[in-house]
């Protein structure tokens, strides 16, 4: 008879690695299909939420939770967090009140202090009172006079270092910068394929599309569902459904209905003339959608730089964001996005949108002008759940008993969906009670930084990206 897993998980994004991971470290069996090449190859991230700041419209709630599960994913994955700063501003041209950032920002500090005291390990972003620094227009004066510092290492160098770059007459002051760090997919991806194949407790099967599901709950049998692959089926007790934004498609072989948005969004990679000192990512606010959206400028190794620019001609798209119809679970993108998901991208466009991309820094940063394409873009789907295009922290639903759908907006709300399966999975009996729950995941820590260096940079290149890409900005140690 052929093997019964307790869990069968499909989708190996950093959601489905997670998942695995952690019920691997319980010593509970499970299968994880990918239908790529290797884990964590869907939409990308570069940003670790640790507050929210990026989105000025969401609730404190909401920032509170993107700081909590930012921490605990940078406390399983250390070696993907690049400790740079975000300097964060709002320009003149902006309706958005400045002093409401600080107002947030004093919240956070909060907060992220009561974090520290429930545990110490928490302290992944620096002491409380150094989480921000406010910058008046006078600090700024000052600190333009100051001599550019190659790897900087207090807020006052790296902002010294910045504000000879920006056109600050632009922004409105103060501006700040804030302790949210950088988040590298390559080496969150080989960290966790490399904990994965350490492991007996997940069967890894990559280059494995699934097919079909099949609903076996009511047949009286030592499991519920089938899972069809090209040539095998495979048994399992409980089923997650970690699909990304083709969440709908599994439900369609459940015949389940679900509300959900899916949202095509790209990022762009460019090389910059080298410049004396490092710099922060720079984030300057804007209303998303409009010629002024956010500009998003994120630093890698070697004068690569990405960049995010808000905008229908940048990082988003005509018809980019879609809304499931009553009876069809999975929305569908139109032709001109499939060929982009399904093929990749022409140069043309490459091109085009990378120069928007760089007009749209320039604005901000004149020197930057010098910047050229430094590679495809950074691009893929993402899933919100229900119909609320503004939501940023996104969860796990229980639909039948014994299936479990992971519909995470962040990347960083993968650990808390991962815990609430495996609660899930307890309660319903398919294994017993867990007697202590564990913060640290033992098969993630046994994986050494030489191994994820080494993965890393190959991901990078089999993928077609600067292997620079693969590396922190701020080598730890
Ligand atoms: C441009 C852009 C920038 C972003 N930046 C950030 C950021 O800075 N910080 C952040 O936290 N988040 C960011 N996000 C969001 C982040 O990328 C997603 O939240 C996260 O990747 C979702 O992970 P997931 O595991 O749920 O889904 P995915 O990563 O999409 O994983 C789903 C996996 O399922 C596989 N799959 C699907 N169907 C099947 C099947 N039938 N059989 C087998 N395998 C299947 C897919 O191949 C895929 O690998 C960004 C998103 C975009 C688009």
């Amino acid at each position: 008879m052929s093997k019964i897993y307790n869990v069968g998980i499909i989708g190996g994004g950093v959601s489905g690695v997670v998942i695995a991971l952690e019920l691997a470290k319980y010593g509970v069996d499970n299968i994880l299909f990918e239908q790529e090449k290797s884990v964590v190859n869907g939409p990308p991230f570069c940003h670790l939420h640790a507050g929210g700041n990026l989105y000025p419209d969401i609730s404190d709630e909401e920032c509170k939770t993107l700081m909590k599960q930012s921490i605990d994913m940078a406390r399983l994955f250390p070696q993907s967090i690049d400790e740079r700063p975000t300097f964060i501003s709002v320009p003149t041209s902006e309706k958005y009140e400045v002093n409401k950032i600080e107002k947030r920002l004093k919240m956070l500090v909060e907060y992220y202090t009561k974090l520290i005291k429930e545990d110490s390990s928490n302290e992944i972003l620096g002491a409380p009172k150094d989480y921000y620094k406010k910058y008046t227009k006078d600090d700024l004066i000052v600190l333009a006079e100051q001599p550019t510092v190659k790897h900087p290492n207090s807020p006052d160098e790296w902002m010294s270092n910045t504000v000879k770059l920006i056109d600050h007459k632009k922004l409105k002051t103060p501006v700040y910068l804030v302790q949210e760090y950088g988040w590298n997919l390559f080496r969150l991806g080989a960290q966790a394929q490399l904990a994965l194949n350490k492991t007996e407790k997940c069967n890894l099967k990559t280059n494995t599309n699934v097919t079909n599901i099949k609903d076996v709950r009511n047949k009286n049998l030592d499991y519920n569902w089938e899972i069809t692959t090209k040539d095998t089926v495979y048994k399992v007790k409980y089923l997650v459904n970690s699909c990304g934004f083709k969440t709908g498609k599994l439900d369609n072989f459940l015949h389940l209905n679900a509300k959900r948005l899916i949202e095509f969004k790209a990022a762009y990679v460019s090389k910059w003339q080298p410049i004396s000192g490092l710099i922060p990512e720079l984030i300057f606010h804007g209303e998303r959608g409009t010629p002024n959206g956010m500009v998003q400028l994120t630093p890698y190794c070697e004068d690569y730089y990405q960049i995010h620019g808000m905008t229908e001609h940048i990082t988003l798209f005509k018809n980019g964001l879609i809304q499931s119809k009553s009876n069809e679970p999975q929305p569908e993108f139109n032709d001109a996005i499939n060929q982009k998901l399904d093929h990749g991208w022409k140069k043309d466009e490459i091109e085009t949108r990378t120069e928007n991309a760089i007009k749209l820094v320039t604005k901000f940063v004149p020197t930057f002008k010098s910047a050229t394409t430094g590679g495809i873009p950074f691009y893929g789907a993402q899933q919100i759940h229900g119909d609320n295009p503004n939501l940023r922290v996104g969860e796990v639903s229980f639909p039948y008993k014994t299936y479990a759908r992971s519909e995470i907006i962040k990347a960083s709300s993968a650990l808390t969906v991962a815990n609430k399966i495996t609660h899930k999975i307890q309660e319903e009996k398919i294994i017993p009670l867990i007697p202590k729950s564990l913060n640290r995941n033992s098969l993630l820590d046994s994986v050494s930084k030489h191994e994820i260096d080494k993965l890393a940079s190959e991901l990078a290149i089999q993928r077609g990206y600067p292997e620079a890409l693969s590396r922190l900005v701020i080598e730890r140690k």
